[in-house]
């Protein structure tokens, strides 16, 4: 087992520099990979999430049994299945057969990957986009994988500063680049919708790996690009 160090500084409204040990296990991390994948949604879980439903309908003092209300608790769980199925997916499923041999060592970024997460305190939506840049070292990957990533990992209980760092850390992982970016920006409907109630405000988060970390002319041309 080959074992690297990386740094990942998150910028924002957390100022925490944080290293990761990335332990590479047929070139993924087992950070990356969160490698309990969960069971496939069943029957048996989704009766049990339709009575949670149930329970949390009548704690809110209303009748389950009314026309608009019947069939909520059925729909309600099988919609947070569908919020959180990134548990049912590794990051070896998303990248396996999509990572090419290509010497090509120019800055490759996608920006403006939409992304739709729910926030782990408080089971509430946030969203946003997310911005990817990575400089190659031999080995490229389908863009369109890059988006998958970003679909895993957001459709999960998240916080934005692991959901930032975990896309990072998997495309170091599986393209062994010289650097990645990734800069998350979201709305996160808990400080909109309850406590704070800062309607306006804007999270930013990034992860700075390699060269964008090391080198500033590296990171100030991915910062410009992904403005213009
Ligand atoms: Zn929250």
């Amino acid at each position: 087992m080959q074992c690297q160090k990386a740094t990942v500084q998150m910028n924002g409204l957390c100022n925490v520099k944080k290293v990761a040990d990335l332990c590479s296990v047929n070139g993924f991390s087992e950070a990356a990979l969160d490698k309990k994948k969960h069971n496939k949604p069943d029957e048996v879980t989704l009766s049990t999430m339709e009575e949670a439903y149930s329970t949390i309908l009548r704690g809110l003092g209303e009748n389950t049994e009314r026309q608009g209300l019947k069939s909520t608790p059925g729909r309600a769980a099988r919609a947070m299945q569908f919020f959180t199925k990134g548990y049912r997916e590794t990051v070896q499923d998303v990248l396996n057969d999509a990572v090419f041999d290509e010497d090509h060592d120019e800055m490759v970024i996608v920006k403006d990957i939409e992304m739709f997460s729910l926030c782990e305190h408080h089971l509430v939506p946030f969203f946003g986009k997310v911005h990817i840049g990575y400089l190659p070292n031999q080995k490229i990957v389908g863009l369109s994988k890059l988006a998958r990533v970003v679909e895993m990992y957001s459709r999960r209980l998240q916080v934005q500063e692991r959901l930032t760092k975990q896309i990072a850390i998997a495309i170091v992982e599986a393209l062994k680049p010289a650097g990645v970016a990734v800069i998350v920006e979201a709305e996160h409907m808990c400080m909109v919708m309850r406590g704070v109630q800062k309607k306006n405000s804007r999270t930013i988060t990034s992860a700075m790996l390699g060269v964008f970390r090391e080198d500033p002319k590296t990171r100030e041309e991915f910062l410009s690009l992904i403005k213009s």
